[in-house]
C-alpha cells in the first residue's frame, strides 16, 4: 500500500509548484529528457533484466520492443519539443482589425499516468516523455503485476526527476482507486476496457479529460490474393511477440476459405523457423505474466480443435504458439485473448466478412493481407478501428510520426510524437487586440451604415 498522506502532500506540492515550475521552460524540459536518456542508457542492463524476470523477454525483444522504442520517443521529443511549444500565429478575421491572434500550448498541470504490465517499461515511459515534453508534472502508477520492472522504473524516475516533477506510486488496485478519487488535470490510462470504464467514471466527477489506451480483438484478414508465405511470416512475428501479450497483436485470423490450408501450413513452418521445434525450451520465447493469465489462456484451448501447439509448461507459465480452428462461436472468439493462441476463422465472401467484423466492438488494430488494392480499400473503409497495417502487423505502433490510439471500446485519444505533445497540452486561443484603433461598428447604437459594414465583413 502506498503512504496516502505522503502522496497527497506530493500532489499538493506539484500543484503549488505550477506557477514557478522550471517545467514551464521548454529548454528545461529538454535538459530533463536528456538526463532521462542518459539514465536509461546507464540502467539498460537492469531494465532488460527486470523484463526478463517479469515476462521472460529476451535481451533483443526487451530492447526492440521497450528500451529502443522509448529512446526513439525521447530522441524525437528532444529534437522537436521546442518547436511544438512555440505559440502559433494565425490570421485574424478582418472584423477584428487591428489584432494579432495565436494559439499557445500550455501544460494541463498535474497529470496521472496509469500503466499495465505487458510492455511495462515502454507503456510507462512513453506517456511520461510526452507529458514532460508538454510541461506537466506527473503522478505515475506502474502495474503491480510486473513488479520487477516497476521497481526499476521507480529507481530510474527517482534518479531523474524531483518529486515535484514526477512522483511514483508503487501500488495495486486499491491505491489506484485512491489516486482516481483525487482531482487531476488529465488522466492517461493504459489497460483493459473494464478498468478503462472505471477511470472514465472517476474522471467525470472532476471533469478531468482522459486518454484511454485499451485493448480488444484485433482482426487479421488474409484474402485470396495475399502473398501467403510472407503473410504467415509477419503474422507469426507479431502474434507471438511477448507470447501474444501485446495490445495490438493480431487476435484472430480471418481468412478466405480458399487459402486456409496453405496459410495454416505456412504458419506452422514459420512457428518452427522463428521459435524452433520446441518453443517451450526456447529461452528467447517469453512466458505468460502469472498463473492467473496462464490458467485463463489454457482454459481457452480446452476442448477446441488445435491445429498446432497447445502444450504448456506449468512451472514456467509458457504456452506453445498455438493455432486453433475456430468459428465466431468458439471460446477463443468471445474475449481478447492476450496469449500465444491464434484462432483461425474463415469467410467465403468479402461483404459477409465485413458484416461480421462490423458486429464486433471497434478493435485497437486492424490488419489486411491482400495484394488487391480494391479489397484493401473495401476492408479499411468499411470497418472502424484504432489503426493498422496493410500486409503487415503491429509496426504502425513503432513510428513517432503516427499517432497511436483506439476508438470506441479500444480507447479514446492518442499519443506518440507530436500527437503525444498535443495530448498533454491544452491549446489556448489568444487574441491580442491593438489599442491604436477602435473601430466603432460593433458598438451600440446600431445604425443602417454599421449593419451594412457588419454584413460586409461577416460572411
Ligand atoms: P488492467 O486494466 O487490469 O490494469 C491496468 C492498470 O489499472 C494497472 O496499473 C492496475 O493496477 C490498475 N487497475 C486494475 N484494476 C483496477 C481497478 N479496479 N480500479 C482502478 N485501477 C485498477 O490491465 P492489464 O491487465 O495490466 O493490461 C492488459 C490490458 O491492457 C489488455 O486489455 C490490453 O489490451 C490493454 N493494453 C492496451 C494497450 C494500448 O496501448 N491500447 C497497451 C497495453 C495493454
Amino acid at each position: 500500500m502506498v503512504d496516502k498522506e505522503k502522496i497527497l502532500a506530493q500532489i499538493q506540492e506539484q500543484r503549488e509548484n505550477q506557477i514557478s515550475s522550471p517545467l514551464k521552460d521548454p529548454k528545461y524540459r529538454v535538459q530533463l529528457l536528456k538526463k532521462l536518456r542518459c539514465n536509461i542508457q546507464q540502467m539498460e542492463g537492469e531494465i532488460l533484466q527486470a523484463l526478463q524476470q517479469d515476462l521472460g523477454k529476451s535481451r533483443v525483444e526487451g530492447y526492440m520492443c521497450e528500451v529502443g522504442m522509448v529512446l526513439s520517443e525521447l530522441n524525437y521529443m528532444i529534437k522537436h519539443l521546442r518547436k511544438f511549444a512555440k505559440p502559433k500565429k494565425v490570421s485574424s478575421p478582418i472584423a477584428q482589425f487591428p489584432a494579432k491572434s495565436y494559439q499557445v500550448p500550455t501544460p494541463y498541470g498535474v497529470v496521472l499516468i496509469i500503466s499495465p504490465w505487458n510492455y511495462p517499461f515502454m507503456l510507462t515511459l512513453d506517456p511520461i516523455i510526452d507529458a514532460i515534453s508538454a510541461g506537466n508534472s506527473i503522478v505515475v502508477k506502474p502495474s503491480e503485476t510486473s513488479k520487477n520492472t516497476s521497481a526499476v522504473i521507480a529507481k530510474l524516475l527517482e534518479k531523474t526527476f524531483s518529486p515535484k516533477e514526477v512522483c511514483v506510486c508503487l501500488g495495486g488496485r486499491e491505491d489506484c482507486e485512491f489516486l482516481l478519487e483525487q482531482p487531476f488535470d488529465h488522466i492517461f490510462f493504459t489497460g483493459s476496457s473494464r478498468v478503462g470504464k472505471i477511470v472514465l467514471e472517476s474522471a467525470s466527477k472532476h471533469f478531468t479529460p482522459v486518454t484511454l489506451e485499451l485493448g480488444g480483438k484485433s482482426p487479421c484478414i488474409v484474402d485470396q490474393t495475399a502473398n501467403i508465405p510472407l503473410s504467415a511470416k509477419r503474422i507469426v512475428f507479431g502474434k507471438f511477440l511477448n507470447a501474444g501479450q501485446t495490445c495490438v497483436a493480431p487476435d484472430f485470423i480471418y481468412c478466405h476459405e480458399s487459402v486456409k490450408n496453405k496459410l495454416v501450413e505456412e504458419l506452422k513452418k514459420q512457428i518452427v523457423l522463428q521459435y524452433s521445434e520446441k518453443p517451450l525450451e526456447n529461452e528467447n520465447y517469453p512466458k505468460l505474466i502469472n498463473e492467473k493469465q496462464f490458467n485463463f489462456a489454457c482454459s481457452l484451448v480446452e476442448g477446441e480443435k488445435v491445429l498446432l501447439g497447445g502444450n504448456v509448461d506449468n512451472s514456467s507459465f509458457k504456452i506453445e504458439p498455438t493455432l486453433v480452428d475456430a468459428t465466431f462461436e468458439s471460446k477463443t472468439m468471445q474475449n481478447e485473448i492476450f496469449a500465444p493462441i491464434l484462432p483461425i476463422v474463415t469467410f467465403d465472401d468479402i461483404d459477409n466478412a465485413i458484416l461480421n467484423l462490423r458486429k464486433m466492438e471497434k478493435p485497437l488494430a486492424f490488419y489486411v493481407f491482400s495484394n488487391k488494392k480494391e479489397n484493401q480499400h473495401k476492408f479499411l473503409s468499411s470497418c472502424d478501428f484504432g489503426g493498422g497495417c496493410i500486409n503487415d502487423v503491429v509496426i504502425h505502433l513503432a513510428s513517432t510520426k503516427l499517432p497511436f490510439g483506439g476508438v470506441g471500446h479500444s480507447g479514446m485519444g492518442a499519443y506518440h510524437g507530436k500527437k503525444g505533445f498535443e495530448t498533454f497540452s491544452h491549446t489556448r486561443s489568444i487574441v491580442d487586440k491593438k489599442t491604436w484603433l477602435d473601430l466603432p461598428i460593433r458598438y451600440q447604437p446600431h445604425t443602417k451604415k454599421k449593419e451594412k459594414l457588419i454584413r460586409k465583413f461577416m460572411r
